[in-house]
Formats: C-alpha cells, structure tokens, sequence
C-alpha cells in the first residue's frame, strides 16, 4: 500500500529543495535531513519528510512508472472539457496540480472537550455521549500502525479541546511519533496555549488544523460561547508565523448562513495563507442546540469548493468527511471532480470511531480501515489520481 511517491531531488536551495516525480517538480522544505543532489525523499505538504536508498526508490518508482502514466492520461481526459463551474474548477486543479492527490490519516484521540459550541456533538454539555482517551502509548501504535504497515505519510491528531494533553504529553506524544514513523505531523487539538504550539513544533509537528468556522465575528461568538473570533484568527496566524503549515476554513450551512457570507468566508481563509483549505457542511447533531436545524445541499458544498478553486486556483482543497457524509455514494466522487485534491482516512481504532460523534452517522465508519483504503485507491486511480505531493508555494 502506497500513498506517496518517491521523488529524486534535483536542487537544493538552503531549506528548500525541489523533487522530482515522472518529470514533475515540485518544491519541497527540508527541515530534518542532510541531503544531496540525486538523492531519492518522500515529500508531504511541501515537506521532506523520509530519505530512502536510491535502490529502494528505483523498485517503487518502477512498479509506479507504467500506472502513473497511465492515471496522467486519464485525469487529463476527465478534466480537459471546461464547460460548467465544475469542470471549469477541475480543469484548472489539473492546469496548477497535474493529478497529484493528497491522502492523509486522521486519528482521532480524544473526545473530551472543554468548550461548548453549539453545533458540535463533543461539546461538553452533551451528557449522553460516552467520552474516551487514548493514552500515549496507543497514540502512538496507532501512528506506528498506519504509517509503517499501511504506508501514510501524514498524520492528523484530532481532539476535543482536551487539557489531559498538556504540553509535555504533547511533546512526548510527538518526539516518540518521529522516533519511529516518518510522517509529516499535524495537530487538530484546537485553541490550545501558544507556548504549547511553540514546544510542540520543537518536537517536530508541522502542520496545524484549526478552522475559524465563520468570518463573522458575532456569529462566532454566538456559537462557539465564551470565545472571541479575534483571538482564534490570531492564533492562526501566530502558529503560520512560528512555521506551521496551516489547514483552516469554516462552515457551511450554519443556521442564517447565506451565499455572500460564505463568500466572505473563502476569502478570509485565503488571507491565512493556507496549505490548504478545509470547509466543509454543518451536519445537525440531535443533542445539541442546533440539533433541529437543517443541513446545507451537496451542491451548494460542490459549488464552494469550485468558487474557490476559481478564485484561488493556487490551492489544496480538501474533501472533508462531512461532505462525504452528505452523499456517500458520491460526495468523495464528486468533490474531487469539483476542483478539490485532497481527502482523508480515518484510522481512529475500531472501538473509538463511533465514540467521536462531531456529527451523527458520519461517512466511512462502516468500514475495515483496509476496506476504506481499497475503495478510496479505486476511486482515486478511477479519477486518474497520483499520490505525488502537491508541493510548496503558490
Ligand atoms: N476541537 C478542535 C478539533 C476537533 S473539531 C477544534 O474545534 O478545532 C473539528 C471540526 O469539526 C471543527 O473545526 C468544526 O468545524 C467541525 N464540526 C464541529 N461540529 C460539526 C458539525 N455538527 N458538522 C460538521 N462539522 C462540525
Ligand atoms: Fe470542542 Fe472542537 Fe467540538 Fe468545539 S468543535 S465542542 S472545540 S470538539
């Protein structure tokens, strides 16, 4: 099982190097490795993230060669006519990416949280669900799992916002992770200390997933009770300045959300400077206070991650869960088809899954993480998607 390709590096520019797939070039940050020109490197999100012999790169890449082509060939068939939106954000995904698709692992580790938004299943209010968390050592055999057995490259650690965590289990979580699985990190444990990001990038994560949820102040204030938008948007911008690569974005379908809203809410995510931009429907939960209110239509979520592609054709837009939960059948499909690349798998273990209710009967969970692996690869080689990293910049 493979999620990512190896490339050869051709040049080295102090930090930044750029690799090369199949002729492709992408750029990439090289913050841990002594490197050298020909030397072979897996890059995710723009970052080296594991060196290997150039004997094992040359197997892989050849066992690559014949299909690579091959999903080039079909992705640029299914992308060339530019008629509707749809197609229109889609052929420029081809025009700026080629058919480079980015697939990361999300574990969800805990489901306590100590904040109350009105829209989410985990808010500390909701009594009736039944809370968990993993401990250290099983964080980190579920990493270990998914990255030397299954093949992932990058990681998302999800929470509620939970203080169990504390910065030195945070840190320790991270240096053991690095210890024995090469993986870019990324945290999603929310609005947690700036001196806890701080130690955390020391210890080697990169990659942060915190999303604003809406450009509205008041709103925010209104469903996320007790915080101040001012302070999520900087903290956004403050974990960007400390080196995080940032995945941010909002929510669609939020009660009284209209189409010009949104509008603003994709513009305010591009000024965030993003690696990628992660939106994606409000899906009621019964046992919370918007639990009645209805969700938004797939085709409006289709429309928005066209617009944006539009608009910020530069951009990684990934499919979220939430979307695929929408349609199961063919929201991933669909997405991917609307300018979107990027998605994720969930591999929280069994017998937490169900337990991490944001939102009810949520896509995918029915299946062996195996299972989702096979039908998520048909789907992509379907598409003619190629696991290379989509690189740095833009
Ligand atoms: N506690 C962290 C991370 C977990 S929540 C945080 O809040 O940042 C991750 C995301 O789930 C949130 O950013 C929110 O946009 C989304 N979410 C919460 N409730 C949801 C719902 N009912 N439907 C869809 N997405 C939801
Ligand atoms: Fe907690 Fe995040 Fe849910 Fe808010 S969205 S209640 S912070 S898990």
């Amino acid at each position: 099982m493979c999620y990512a390709i190896p490339g050869k590096v051709i040049g080295i520019d102090d930090d930044l190097v750029t690799v090369e797939y199949f002729g492709e070039r992408k750029q990439a940050k090289n913050d841990f490795f002594d490197l050298r020109l020909g030397e072979y490197v897996y890059a995710q999100g723009g970052f080296v993230i594991q060196k290997i012999s150039e004997e094992e790169a040359l197997s892989i890449l050849d066992a690559w060669k014949e299909l690579f082509f091959k999903l080039q060939e079909i992705d640029s068939r299914l992308s060339a006519k530019p008629e509707n939106l749809y197609q229109q954000a889609n052929y420029l995904r081809q025009k700026y990416f080629g058919n480079s698709c980015c697939v990361h692992g999300i574990i969800e580790f805990s489901n306590y949280c100590r904040n109350d938004c009105l829209y989410c299943g985990l808010r500390k209010s909701n009594g009736k669900l039944k809370r968990y968390r993993m401990g250290i050592e099983e964080i980190i055999e579920t990493a270990d799992y998914a990255v030397n057995r299954l093949g992932f490259k990058a990681l998302v650690f999800q929470s509620g916002e939970d203080p169990w965590y504390d910065t030195e289990k945070i840190c320790e979580l991270i240096r053991m992770i690095r210890k024995k699985c090469a993986c870019l990190i990324i945290l999603s444990i929310g609005e947690r200390e700036e001196r806890l990001y701080q130690e955390a990038y020391k210890a080697g994560a990169r990659g942060v997933l915190l999303r604003f949820e809406t450009s509205n102040p008041l709103w925010y204030e209104k469903f996320r009770p007790g915080h101040i938008w001012e302070e999520r948007v900087e903290l956004i911008r403050k974990l960007n300045s400390l080196g995080y690569l940032i995945m941010t974005g909002f929510l669609i379908g939020l009660p009284g959300q209209r189409k010009e809203d949104v509008e603003k809410d994709i513009d305010l995510t591009a000024t965030l400077n993003p690696e990628m931009f992660s939106f994606g429907p409000f899906i009621p939960h019964p046992d919370t206070p918007l639990g009645t209110s209805l969700k938004p239509s797939l085709e409006w979520i289709l429309e928005i991650i066209a617009r944006t592609r539009i608009k910020y054709p530069y951009s990684r837009i990934l499919v979220t869960t939430a979307l695929e939960t929408l349609d199961r059948r063919n929201g991933l499909r669909l997405g991917l088809l609307s300018g979107a690349n990027s998605l994720m798998i969930n591999l929280t273990p069994e017998k937490y899954r169900l337990l991490y209710e944001i939102y009810p009967e949520r896509a995918g969970l029915d299946l062996t993480v195996e299972e989702r692996i096979n039908s998520v690869i048909k789907l992509l080689q379907s598409l003619g998607r190629a696991p290379t990293d989509l690189g740095r910049g833009g």
